[in-house]
């Protein structure tokens, strides 16, 4: 709860660094960002020369698929829904590739390294279904090949692809799950860690200085926790720690997210709150915690220190608005939520906060 806390957050961070940051902990949007960008390049040359030599349809067709590859992962960079964005992708090459085979001539070889790009943007089920689309499509047709042998090769060696594909994008999404798992959680109560955080606050402050979305932080400190330890021991505290976590996951919304700031201290984001939807979120947490949250000794509870995010905000400086929040609670008499004063101004704070108690 104290200043030196906010120290690792980091503070002031240019969109550079952001989209940095991104790339690094986001394996979909990295993929999806190379393969976009290297399809694009290779893609573009063809479409130039097309045009120039009169091909005009397959000319537009080569700058759609460009265009419609830049656009998706312009969505995915800008909402970070990258399933849908690489399954969009996915389609746009897998329709494209075939009309360009089936119908303009182009070499069926190309459907080779598709296959392989779908499987690592696409979900497994649309990786699958488009697979067989283009092998059967391709495969199933005689005009393509020289000659019957060269069409049962293709068949046989595009089914081993797509096997080997999905085979290895499955092993890879699995070993990541297990590696996100590891690198971004607490191993005691499942909320995310510090380094987790870290991200999502600075993805949080990237969103409302570029689009103006508001977005909340509460920290949460157990009242007397340390008394749950000295008088019952170290597993029983534990529990508590444990079932809070539990019970928060429970209340909030599916986009909040919950992290173990240190100790007994967690914070919750919530994206898209703004300053006068901080009190009810928090008020419904606080019941839940009223009704749920038990110690040996009986009922345990929180004091909650909120601050809102504004356009001049930068990480370092939210969560320490929410920390001296989070004091006056405490020094308040515990058991409470205080939302910073400053929230919803668009100015910076440096002010003492003066709590506003629900
Ligand atoms: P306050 O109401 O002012 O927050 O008082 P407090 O007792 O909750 O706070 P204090 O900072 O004095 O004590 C925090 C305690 O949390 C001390 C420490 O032993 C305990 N603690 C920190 N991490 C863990 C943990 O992982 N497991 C358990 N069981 N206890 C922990
Ligand atoms: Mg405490
Ligand atoms: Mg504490």
């Amino acid at each position: 709860m104290t200043k030196e806390n906010t120290k690792g957050i980091g503070t002031g961070t240019s969109l550079g660094a952001c989209a940095l940051e991104r790339l690094k902990s986001n394996t979909h949007l990295l993929i999806l960002s190379i393969f976009s960008i290297v399809a694009s390049l290779a893609l573009t040359p063809f479409a130039i020369y097309r045009l120039v030599q009169g091909e005009v349809i397959v000319g537009l067709i080569d700058g759609l698929l460009v265009a419609a590859m830049l656009g998706n992962l312009a969505y995915a960079w800008k909402t970070g829904r990258t399933v849908l964005a690489g399954n969009l992708i996915a389609i746009v090459l897998a329709t494209g590739a075939l009309f360009m085979i089936l119908v303009m001539g182009m070499s069926y070889l190309w459907s080779f390294s598709l296959m392989i790009g779908i499987f690592l943007m696409a979900s497994r089920s649309m990786s699958v279904a488009l697979s067989l689309l283009v092998i059967g499509a391709v495969g199933s047709t005689q005009e393509v090949f020289a000659h019957r042998v060269e069409q049962f090769t293709y068949i046989a060696v595009a089914v081993q692809v797509a096997v080997f594909s999905l085979g290895f994008a499955w092993q890879t999404s699995r070993q990541h799950r297990q590696l996100d798992v590891i690198a971004n959680h607490d191993p005691l109560t499942g909320a995310g860690n510090r380094r987790a955080l870290r991200r999502e606050i600075t993805a949080r402050v990237e969103a409302t200085r570029i689009s103006g979305e508001p977005s909340a932080l509460a920290l949460i400190d157990l009242d007397h926790f340390k008394k749950v330890n000295d008088r019952h021991g170290h597993d029983a505290g534990d529990k508590v720690l444990v079932d809070l976590a539990r019970i928060v996951v429970d209340t909030v919304r599916a986009c909040d997210s919950f992290y173990r700031y240190g100790g007994e201290e967690f914070v919750l984001v919530m994206p898209g709150t703004p300053p006068e939807g901080i009190a009810p979120a928090l008020e419904k947490l606080q019941e839940a915690i009223h009704e749920r949250l038990r110690g040996p000794d009986g009922m345990v509870t929180v004091s909650i220190g909120a601050a809102g995010l504004n356009a001049a905000t930068d990480p370092g400086e939210w969560l320490s608005r929410a920390d001296r929040a989070l004091y006056a609670a405490k020094s308040a008499g515990r058991d409470r939520i205080c939302i910073d004063e400053e929230t919803g101004s668009s100015k910076p704070t440096s002010v003492v906060v003066s709590a506003n108690f629900v």
